[in-house]
């Protein structure tokens, strides 16, 4: 199985992704965890370089980097961990360059998934958990949390976040068999509760 957690910055996807990591294995599931972009030499080179807000990066370019860097994580790591039976818990795919750069860039989807075809034969995550939070909450989180994140935060205008969650809110709307939303307010024991709910089908299958 698949899952990947999508949301803004500060959403608390990689937390979350930590404690449901910990809950499946200890339901004896073999789970690998892995995050976008990176997850393998070469797309944590890509990553480093992906931050570098120095190299100013316009948005076809990224969009190009970003799938560059999935192919090598999907064929890499997360197809054979789901060929040998493992789970893959993924913060961030597809759906995150689908915003990101496909929304608030500008590229568009069907860009963004010619480019996701070729590069990773358009895989999708079995369930896509989208942790929503109102943008002050996740701006104090980004800051309790680490200064870069704040300042990537910063580095673009509201717009552009605004952009990116209308994007995501689209996506999950198109997508509502793929898509699990889950309101991010709370501790990370609430949230991590909503999520375990929503998984609910997901395990008893
Ligand atoms: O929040 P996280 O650490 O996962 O994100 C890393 C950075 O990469 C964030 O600043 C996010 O906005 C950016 N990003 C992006 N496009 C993507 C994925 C991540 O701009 N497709």
């Amino acid at each position: 199985r698949f899952i990947a957690f999508e949301g803004g910055e500060g959403a608390g996807k990689s937390t979350q992704a930590r404690l449901l990591a910990q809950a499946l294995r200890g339901r004896g599931l073999d789970v690998v965890t892995t995050r976008e972009p990176g997850g393998t030499l070469g797309a944590e080179a890509l990553r480093a370089l992906l931050l570098d807000h120095a190299l100013n990066w316009g948005p076809r370019a990224e969009a190009l980097l970003f799938a560059a860097a999935r192919s090598d994580h999907v064929e890499q790591l997360i197809e054979p961990a789901l060929a040998s039976g493992r789970w893959v818990v993924c913060d961030r795919f597809v759906d995150s360059s689908r915003a990101y750069q496909g929304g608030a860039g500008g590229i568009g989807d069907d860009d963004v998934l010619a480019l996701h075809a070729i590069g990773s034969g358009g895989l999708l995550p079995d369930l896509t958990i989208m942790i929503e939070l109102d943008p002050a909450a996740a701006t104090a989180r980004a800051m309790a949390r680490d200064g870069d994140a704040a300042d990537r935060i910063g580095a673009k205008a509201d717009e552009y976040h605004a952009a990116v969650r209308d994007r995501f809110a689209l996506l999950a709307d198109q997508s509502p068999g793929r898509f699990a939303r889950i309101d991010g307010h709370g501790s990370a024991g609430d949230v991590h509760d909503r999520i375990m709910q929503s998984l609910a089908p997901m395990l008893d299958s």
